[in-house]
């Protein structure tokens, strides 16, 4: 029996995973490996074509969609080229807020800064929106080694091996649900307070107009919508969730030239007014985070996604074989 069905896949960054604790990256020889499956056991396809085989009700099981959030700059300068050498199409959703910055997203710095820095207080009150929240680092103010060890390798997948991890994973759940601008000043408030003595951050983490517009251009790429500011929609009133969606597309529009009708729901999140509010936009799909296969049954503006992290390609094709036949 074979269902009509399709999947997608999610997919962050392609470099070698280092501090990496929610499991974004994976290395560019383990992705180089999962093209190389994916070229040989399925078909992938842009995500506009499964959103008319889905309307054509002629959805064909192996049809794999690969899709990019947040906008790095590791999708231009390494991603780009690997889908070129293997010849397989993909969707980048976009943030358009850190386009051209030099600013790394939230997530990325707290976790530089709780995780690698050389020292910490070993007490101190850190502001997190409304709140102000008292932080203990005790014994591990000072990066040894081994904490540094530990910390380059720990994943959310385990239990916080240590205090440090563990404040990590605390401060992140609150400052999630925090506006931009009181993320701001959350890490404004640690930067003063952590000496880090690690690499500066010497490029943008993300693309610079001139490379999205590039990437944008390119025959196997097609571009969508992640927001300007990353908000876990769902948790935020109407109109705010209208104007992150439509600034974001606009932006997109201006700085690729093309049409922009597919979104991606940032961490997930995502409640009736974000769909409705897509819908009312003309977004024809939207991708959340639920681990579901499409089928005739599901809804354009709420298609699951399958995660992958770093995978070896033998590791991967056991997971993709699963996936595509649940
Ligand atoms: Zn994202």
């Amino acid at each position: 029996m074979f269902r009509n069905q399709a999947i997608v896949l999610m997919y962050h960054r392609v470099a070698e995973p280092v501090n990496d604790p929610w499991q974004i990256m994976v290395s560019p020889e383990h992705f180089s490996q999962q093209l190389d499956v994916l070229k040989r056991k399925a078909s992938v396809i842009p995500l506009d074509r499964l959103v008319s085989d889905y309307r054509r009700n002629a959805l064909k099981r192996k049809s794999v969609v690969l899709t990019f959030d947040d906008g790095y700059l590791d999708n231009f300068t390494t991603v780009r080229p690997l889908l070129e050498k293997f010849d397989l199409p993909a969707t980048f959703f976009i943030t358009t807020g850190k386009i051209g910055t030099r600013e790394e997203f939230w997530w990325d710095e707290l976790a530089r800064l709780m995780l690698q820095s050389d020292e910490l207080p070993a007490q101190f009150s850190l502001p997190v929106g409304t709140e102000t929240i008292g932080v203990e680092t005790g014994a591990e103010a000072r990066l040894t080694p081994e904490l540094k060890r530990q910390n380059e390798t720990w994943t959310t997948q385990e239990d916080p091996p240590n205090r440090r991890c563990a404040l990590f994973l605390a401060i992140w759940e609150k400052m999630r649900a925090t506006a931009t601008e009181a993320q701001r000043s959350t890490l404004g408030s640690l930067r003063e307070l952590a000496r880090f003595n690690g690499p500066a951050v010497s490029e943008g983490p993300c693309m610079s107009e001139e490379q999205l517009a590039s990437l944008g251009r390119h025959e196997l790429v097609r571009i969508g919508a992640h927001t300007v500011t990353h908000p876990a929609l769902g948790e935020w009133p109407e109109a705010f969730q209208r104007e992150e969606i439509l600034n974001c597309r606009t932006r997109l529009e201006e700085i690729t030239g093309q049409t922009v009708n597919h979104l991606a729901y940032p961490f997930g999140v995502y409640n009736e007014t974000s769909t409705k509010v897509a819908g009312a936009l003309g977004f024809e799909a939207a991708v959340t985070t639920r681990e579901k296969v499409v089928d005739g049954k599901s809804s354009p503006l709420e298609l699951g996604r399958f995660e992958v992290v770093n995978w070896g390609g033998e590791e991967f094709e056991e997971y993709l074989h699963y996936w595509i036949n649940k």
